[in-house]
C-alpha cells in the first residue's frame, strides 16, 4: 500500500502499535479501575472493521509489530474475527508479530484459535499465586481460571510471559515464589511499577509503590543477574538469571530513559492515537475513518500529522499526578 514509512522528527521509525480493542473488563484490579466503572457507550468504540482499517493502515505505513489489548481485549464481541483478519498481514510477511496482552481470564477458550489466527506469544497478566489475594486485587478474578488459561495457551504452542505489577505490601513477598513458578513452567516475567492509577484519588497507589531497583536487589541476592543488551523500543530492560536461565523484565514507565528508542505508539478503543506514554498529546482517528468509509487516504494523512507531532519525550512522574483520572483513563482505554 503506502511506501514511505513511519518516521518521527527525531528519526524514529515507528514499527509498533499498541491497539486497545476495547475499554471494558471483566476485572477491578485495584490500581487500574475503579469498582463501579461506566464504560463507553457503543457508537464510541471504533467497529472490528474500523479497527482493521486503522491496523491495516499502520501496517501499509511499516508498522511491523502489532499488540492487542484492552480493557480486557478477549471480552469484545467477536474479537476473534478481528485476529483472524490481522492474520493475512502475517501471511503476507508485512506484519512480524500478532500479539496481545490479556488478563488470562479467558484463554482457555481462545488459545487454541488465537494459535490458528498467527499468534506466537501471549503477554498474561498476573499479580499474585494466592487465590484470595487475586480474588482482593482484581476484585472479581479467579486465579484457577488464569492458571488454566495459561495451561492452555501452552498446550497451543503460544509463548507465555508473566506481567507482575510490584505492588509493595501485596506482592513483595512472592518475588521469589513468582520467580520460581515462572522458572519452573519455562516463561519470562517482567515488573512493571505501579503508575498512579486506579480509583480516583486513592492514596494506595503511592503506598504501594515499590521500586523495582529495591526489587532487583532483593533478586540480585538470590540469583545472577546478566543485563541484557535486548531493547524492544519501549520502557523494558531485560536480565538473565544464570541459575534458571529465564529472563526477568523491568518496565520502569514512570521513568524516561528508553525514549531515545521510543518506537511505538497507541491507540485507545475510540480511535485516539497517543504518541507517548507520558502526554496527553493525542490525535483522532475516528474523524477521518468515519467521515471517509470508502477512503483511507484521509486517515493516512492524519497519522502521518500525528506522528510528525510524536513529542521527544516525556517526563511522567507522581508529580504529575492528574485528579481528574486523566492518567487512568489513557491507560485502561489504551491498555497500559
Ligand atoms: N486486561 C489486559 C491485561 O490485564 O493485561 C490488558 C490491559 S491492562 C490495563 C495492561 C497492563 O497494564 C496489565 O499488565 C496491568 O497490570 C497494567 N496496569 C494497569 N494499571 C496499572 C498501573 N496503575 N500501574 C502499572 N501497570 C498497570
Amino acid at each position: 500500500m503506502q511506501t514511505r514509512a513511519l518516521i518521527d522528527p527525531f528519526q524514529r521509525p515507528i514499527t509498533y502499535l499498541r491497539l486497545s480493542v476495547t475499554d471494558r473488563c471483566d476485572f477491578r484490579c485495584t490500581y487500574c479501575m475503579a469498582e463501579e466503572m461506566t464504560f463507553l457507550p457503543k457508537k464510541e468504540l471504533l467497529s472490528l472493521e474500523e479497527l482493521d482499517r486503522v491496523a491495516t493502515a499502520f501496517v501499509g505505513l511499516g508498522v511491523r509489530k502489532l499488540r492487542i489489548t484492552g480493557g480486557e481485549p478477549l471480552v469484545r464481541r467477536d474479537v476473534l474475527t478481528f485476529f483472524q483478519a490481522m492474520r493475512r498481514h502475517l501471511d503476507a510477511g508485512a506484519l512480524d508479530e500478532l500479539t496481545l496482552t490479556t488478563n488470562g481470564s479467558q484463554l482457555a477458550r481462545f488459545a487454541d484459535k488465537l494459535a490458528d489466527a498467527g499468534v506466537r506469544r501471549v503477554n498474561v497478566s498476573l499479580d499474585t499465586l494466592e487465590a484470595d489475594k487475586f480474588h482482593a486485587l482484581t476484585r472479581r478474578g479467579d486465579l484457577a481460571k488464569v492458571l488454566q488459561g495459561i495451561d492452555a495457551a501452552r498446550a497451543a504452542g503460544l509463548r507465555v510471559k508473566i506481567n507482575a505489577v510490584a505492588l509493595k505490601g501485596v506482592n513483595d513477598d512472592e518475588l521469589f515464589r513468582l520467580t520460581e513458578w515462572t522458572a519452573a513452567e519455562d516463561m519470562d516475567l517482567t515488573w512493571i511499577e505501579v503508575m498512579p492509577m486506579g480509583e480516583d484519588g486513592h492514596p494506595d497507589r503511592l503506598d504501594q509503590y515499590w521500586p523495582l531497583d529495591d526489587l532487583r536487589t532483593r533478586l540480585a541476592e538470590r540469583y545472577t543477574l546478566t543485563p541484557l543488551a535486548e531493547r524492544t523500543g519501549g520502557p523494558a530492560r531485560y536480565v538473565r538469571l544464570e541459575e534458571t536461565g529465564q529472563k526477568i523484565g523491568f518496565i520502569t514507565p514512570l521513568t524516561h530513559n528508553f525514549c531515545e528508542s521510543c518506537n511505538r505508539v497507541r491507540m485507545t478503543c475510540t480511535g485516539e492515537l497517543y504518541m507517548c506514554l507520558g502526554q496527553e498529546d493525542r490525535a483522532d482517528l475516528r474523524a477521518p475513518l468515519r467521515a471517509y468509509p470508502d477512503d483511507d487516504a484521509p486517515l493516512v494523512a492524519a497519522i502521518r500529522d500525528a506522528i510528525s507531532h510524536k513529542p521527544k519525550g516525556h517526563d511522567f512522574d507522581y508529580s504529575r499526578q492528574r485528579p481528574d483520572g486523566q492518567m487512568r483513563r489513557h491507560m485502561s482505554h489504551t491498555g497500559g
